[in-house]
């Protein structure tokens, strides 16, 4: 029976190890500190549900079937229908995102010259006589226009990445769409073809899901399917390749380190933890070093409903970075986004704020970032009074970006992987930033792995 290491207890390493045991591989996750799931946290006090990191999943094929295999099915709450409103800051206050013709004909968050650009869109011919990578901002710039980038793009990819679209790839942050403008040559054609082809599931009540205690629910069940085999405390400081196949290190409290040997390792451990690492490989580590990691704190306020005069019918709000007399990057409306998230008569909002609009704003005291958060909500969404509950999460390096010129870390992983045998890549640095990415890119490594321990040489 191969023997196969995974680092990193994160959602990516959880879904390796897991589809390993169940394809009858024994196998060892390490990680580092006390508790399994990585970014996603879940923690409940005084009747509110707080979420650390990811508030909500979008249904993906994996996630169907871990929610299977799991038996989740039961945890699992839907989102609330009005969370199909969004809401993006305008002008100093919230306007819905338009969701139909009739919407977007009506909208004030769009200008009639925006909405005559946007209406041009199928028109605009296809980017030619270049395949260099272009910036999120210039893709949108091209096909829909400078007012959607402000307020549609810019105000999406602060809440994904906590990223700015100057600065992220088309190409590798948003592949659907370089690829949709390449296949049919427009975003809109595109599109409506694309969700002809591939309708979205009839049965799924919303676009949208977490857990009744938290997206916390899903790593926890991962980990205790997998019982002892996820080990805590064991941060790993050096991975070696041997004749037999690799050699883990990992500090342990007394002074000698533990080593592990495995038949393959799959390393989940973000890019900035992977370049702790002591590891000798002949190929050029530096394009994974230069990926940044920008900090993220995200602030959770608990209020009396009628505190807050904003009717909350939505899934959140977005700032826009041109709206720039705000500090904040968004906040989600969590108790109506899910049930459970707040004692009744009460409201949670999750505020995020940093990223790399503002990394400097995230690095401030709890109490100097809830100021900031406490002034922006009480000017966007008409909050009076003082929260009876708050919560301050800080990550000091939030989310991976995925910026111009990143297809060279990805050739970097694949070189890697196809230079040192037995060694495989999954996370969220990998195809996607999404939980569901990480699952998906979890799943695949695993596969990856056994196949090639099942077809090398006995
Ligand atoms: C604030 C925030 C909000 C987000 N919101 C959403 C959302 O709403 N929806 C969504 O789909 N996605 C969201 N995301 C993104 C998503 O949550 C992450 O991309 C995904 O969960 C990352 O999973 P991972 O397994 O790749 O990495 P991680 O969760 O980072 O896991 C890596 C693991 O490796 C461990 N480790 C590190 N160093 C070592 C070492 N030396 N030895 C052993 N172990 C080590 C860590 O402790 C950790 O457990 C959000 C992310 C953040 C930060």
């Amino acid at each position: 029976m191969p023997r196969i290491g995974v680092l990193g207890a994160g959602i990516a390493g959880l879904t390796a190890a897991y589809q390993l045991q169940e394809s009858g591989a024994s196998v060892q996750v390490l990680e580092a500190t006390d508790r399994a799931g990585g970014v996603i946290q879940s923690t409940k006090s005084d009747g509110f549900l707080v979420e650390h990191g990811p508030n909500s999943l979008r249904p993906t094929q994996h996630l169907e079937t871990l929610i299977d295999n799991l038996d989740l099915e039961d945890r699992r709450v839907w989102a609330d229908d009005t969370a199909s409103k969004r809401y993006v800051i305008r002008d100093e206050r919230p306007v819905p995102l338009p969701t139909s013709l009739g919407s977007f004909i009506s909208t004030d968050l769009f200008s009639a010259r925006a909405k005559l650009r946007l209406l041009a869109e199928p028109f605009i011919g296809r980017r030619s006589g270049t395949n260099s990578d272009e910036s999120l901002a210039a893709f949108t710039r091209r096909r829909l226009g400078p007012e959607v980038l402000d307020y549609a793009v810019a105000p999406f990819v602060g809440g994904v990445f906590a990223g700015d679209p100057t600065q992220l790839s088309a190409r590798h942050a948003f592949e659907r769409l370089v690829d949709l403008e390449e296949e049919y040559g427009s975003l809109f054609w595109g599109g409506l073809r694309a969700n002809r082809n591939d309708p979205a599931p009839d049965d799924a009540p919303s676009s949208l899901f977490s857990f009744h205690d938290g997206l916390e629910t899903l790593p926890a069940a991962l980990a205790d399917a997998l019982g002892d085999c996820v080990v805590h405390g064991t941060p790993v400081t050096a991975l070696h390749h041997t004749n037999d196949g690799w050699d883990v290190e990992v500090a342990a409290s007394n002074d000698e380190p533990a080593h592990q040997s495995f038949d393959a390792v799959i390393s989940t451990l973000p890019l900035h933890a992977l370049q702790q690492l002591d590891f000798d490989t002949p190929i050029d580590p530096s394009p994974l070093h230069d990926v940044t990691y920008p900090p993220v704190a995200v602030v959770a306020l608990g209020y009396d409903r009628a505190a807050v005069e904003h009717p909350l019918d939505g899934f959140g709000m977005l700032v826009p970075p041109v709206e720039d007399q705000f500090d904040i990057l968004g906040t989600i409306f969590s108790s109506t986004l899910f049930p459970g998230r707040a004692p009744d008569g009460h409201v949670l909002l999750t505020t995020f704020v940093g990223g790399t609009r503002t990394p400097s704003l995230a690095e401030r005291t709890p109490s100097a970032v809830r100021d900031v958060v406490e002034r922006d909500l009480n000017r966007l969404l008409g909050v009076t009074g003082d929260p009876g509950f708050a919560q301050h999460v800080h990550w000091p390096r939030a989310i991976p970006q995925y910026t111009l010129g990143y297809g060279t870390v990805k050739e970097t992983l694949d070189t890697l992987e196809a230079e040192h045998d037995g060694l495989y890549f999954a996370g969220n640095y990998r195809s996607g930033v999404s939980v569901g990415d990480a699952v998906a890119s979890g799943a695949a490594a695993a596969s990856r792995a056994l196949d090639a321990l099942t077809t090398r040489d006995p």
